[in-house]
């Protein structure tokens, strides 16, 4: 059996912290109870620098429970650096691990299923909604345009999949290597690689305290995930920029037919086409530079280029010292 930890982001969740807490609890008595986890499973809840009681609360519950533990940040960094540091922490300490919001909006219920596709070899296994009627209408029309943006500048997520995850032990080793500060966790997932399976589930709404989600940092996320995964806008930048060169060569050409004909404005005709031309020349200029830019930003997040899945090499290397054979 398997040692599970559950990794909950809190901040100013004072209000629903005891209720998560006893469900959460639920949740691993029963998965303990079924056999399916290690009894010394455990709940970890990072404060990322509240300004209510929630850290007095962590430390309240962890107190009165060997199953519960507390990471406190020094200040508030964000959900996903809230969430990165309770991740790395627990690392070293579980077999899998689950991420879910302090608000439980998602369904816990669906916990289960998530830890069989873990024995059933699959190192993450997704949280998807299939259903966003709980959602505003802002929240959905955003989080509709974030995804397809997403797939139009090619970067890999899964669609309605918000940070509820279950992550294996060398899955959470792999992500940590992914050393970049700026972190879009939807974004960083996929690249790990690996076997990985969705359950799907119908989110709640939120049972008290307030989204800490306004529209601005929505719209802030959506930017980060985009411009950390993808350098097609500059490209996009390039594009139009050889576009407007073609099209003002092919202007050109018609000007200097219409001018041979006699039927132009003295001075219109180089005016207008330097204009188009230089501007054209800049535009492709600056997506030029731009695409060297975009490459050394890639480089300087020093992503893993590969991760390694099995490597039979080792095997053959402790049967050859077994044979006595010289490598
Ligand atoms: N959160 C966090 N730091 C922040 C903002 C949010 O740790 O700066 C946590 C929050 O406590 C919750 C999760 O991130 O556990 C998701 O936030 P919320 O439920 O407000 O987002 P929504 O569900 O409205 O998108
Ligand atoms: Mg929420």
């Amino acid at each position: 059996m398997d040692k599970l930890a559950i990794v909950v982001p809190c901040y100013n969740e004072d209000t629903v912290l005891a209720s998560t807490n006893e469900q959460l609890f639920y949740v691993i008595d029963k998965m303990v109870a079924k056999g399916k986890i290690d009894p010394a499973s455990f709940i970890l809840y990072i404060d990322d620098g509240s300004k209510d009681d929630t850290w007095d609360t962590i430390k309240k519950i962890s107190e009165s429970s060997s199953h519960v533990f507390g990471l406190k940040l020094a200040g508030n960094v964000g959900h996903q650096n809230a969430l990165t540091a309770g991740m790395l922490a627990a690392k070293d300490f579980s077999d899998m691990m689950i991420s879910i919001d302090a608000d439980l909006q998602d369904d816990t219920d669906v916990i289960e299923e998530m830890i069989d596709k873990y024995y059933l070899g699959n190192d993450v296994v997704y949280g998807v909604r299939n259903d966003r009627s709980t959602d505003s209408f802002i929240k959905r029309t955003t989080a509709t345009v974030h995804y397809k943006l997403m797939k139009m500048m090619g970067i890999k997520t899964i669609t309605n999949h918000a940070d509820f995850r279950l992550m294996s032990k060398r899955a959470v080793a792999q992500f940590s290597n992914y050393r970049e500060t700026n972190i879009y966790l939807r974004g960083m997932i996929p690249l790990i690689g690996y076997k990985t399976d969705c359950v799907y589930y119908q989110r709640k709404m939120r049972s008290a305290g307030e989204s800490k989600y306004p529209f601005w940092k929505m719209l802030s996320l959506s930017f980060e995930g985009i411009t950390s995964f993808s350098i097609r806008p500059i490209s996009l930048v390039f594009v139009l920029g050889l576009f407007i060169v073609l099209c003002s060569i092919c202007a050109a050409m018609y000007a200097f037919a219409s001018y041979i004909m006699g039927r132009v404005v003295p001075g219109w005709t180089s005016t207008i086409l330097s204009i188009w031309f230089i501007g054209g020349v800049q535009l492709l200029s600056i997506g030029l530079i731009g695409t060297y830019v975009g490459k050394i930003y890639m480089e300087v997040k020093h992503r893993p280029r590969f991760n390694i899945e099995i490597n039979s090499l080792c095997q053959h290397k402790e049967t050859s010292h077994k044979d006595g054979d010289s490598i």
